[in-house]
């Protein structure tokens, strides 16, 4: 994958976004407060069905609304995304792949410029969805197990004959002969914690390079099991990745402890083509303003929203102060 950096243009400064680090940094003028005009990074389930039932889902078909938007109204949906200036959008669900204009989608988000990242459980990759695949700027696919056993019964298929490790290696196979740039997600719980080390080495063996570890957030299905699927220690693990990250300095290890004491940093689009988000602490899905009929910058408000969570979110401390450009500095006098 071709370095690239997109930028956005705000009233407070630059916001930049590297595809190959999959991170965003900002410039920001003296005295000004970076509170972003719409959303940097954007969660949008585009279907809610799946045909895995994971322990701990997020994006649960239950708790979503069944309201199937036609393909007309998906790819409204994109237009408002694109007309926001969505720097990163990440297309999940549910299992995105399931509907066949998820492929659309991407055509045209990437055909204007918006990074696209495809989260799948890789059980509907084909070499024939490849043509668009491959245009995302990174797929991300679950694995949660090397342990074939440990990793169905944390993500079990619907369908009786299913194997969803096998279907994930297979996935992971597709991807890798298709040159895509792979990421794989690992949701740690009280099954699996103890397994990283015996992940790391199964990917780093079949060339993975870019692995995202996650302790299971409170939210979707894992709300409700929460306590039962979180270790009483959570601390071992940040020891054994910093190990890790020596061991294979080529791989990059990111451990994300989403455990996080506040809400509604998070933009998502529900699969009804609305806009809104998850109150972690509670577990309530939130609903503001939908995209089929309005514009994005409809719902983007400080009472849907917690703004400055989402700039701290996605910019991290990467925040450099730099004088605005004279030009600008006369227009705004
Ligand atoms: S594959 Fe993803 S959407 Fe499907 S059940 Fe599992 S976590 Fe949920």
């Amino acid at each position: 994958m071709s370095t690239h950096i997109r930028s956005r243009r705000e009233s407070w400064g630059t916001i930049f976004y590297d595809n190959t680090l999959d991170e965003f940094s900002a410039e920001v003028h003296p005295g000004c407060t970076p509170t972003p005009e719409s959303p940097i990074g954007v969660g949008w389930l585009v279907t809610a069905p799946c045909n895995l039932k994971c322990i701990h889902c997020y994006g649960n078909v239950e708790d979503l609304p069944s309201e199937r938007l036609t393909t007309a109204q998906q790819l409204k949906v994109a237009d408002e995304v694109i007309r926001a200036g969505v720097m990163r959008q990440i297309l999940s669900g549910g299992e995105p792949l399931m509907r066949r204009d998820t492929l659309q989608v991407i055509d045209k988000l990437t055909d204007h410029g918006v990074a696209t990242i495809l989260g799948t459980n890789g059980t509907f990759l084909s070499s024939q969805a490849m043509k668009s695949v491959r245009r995302c700027t990174r797929v991300e696919i679950s694995l949660d197990s090397m342990d074939e056993r440990v990793n169905n019964e944390i993500r079990p298929s619907r369908n009786v004959k299913g194997n969803t490790y096998q279907e994930t290696l297979r996935a992971i196979s597709l991807c890798q002969d298709a040159g895509v740039s792979l990421r794989i997600l690992t949701c740690l719980n009280r099954y699996n914690h103890q397994e990283v080390s015996a992940l790391a080495q199964f990917l780093y063996e079949r060339g993975i390079r870019d692995w995202a570890v996650s302790w299971t957030l409170s939210a979707g299905r894992a709300h409700h099991i929460y306590g039962e699927l979180m270790p009483e220690d959570t601390t071992q693990v940040e020891n054994v990745v910093e190990q890790l990250r020596l061991k294979y300095p080529d791989m990059q290890i990111r451990l994300s402890d989403r455990t996080v004491n506040y809400s509604r940093y998070y933009c998502l689009i529900w699969p009804n083509g609305t806009l809104g988000t998850e109150e972690i602490l509670t577990g309530k899905k939130l609903f503001f303003s939908s995209l089929v009929t309005g514009s994005m910058r409809d719902g983007w408000t400080p009472e849907n929203y917690d703004l400055d969570a989402h700039f701290r979110k996605w910019i991290a401390g990467r925040v450099r102060t730099v004088e605005q450009p004279l030009e600008l500095r006369s227009r705004v006098a």
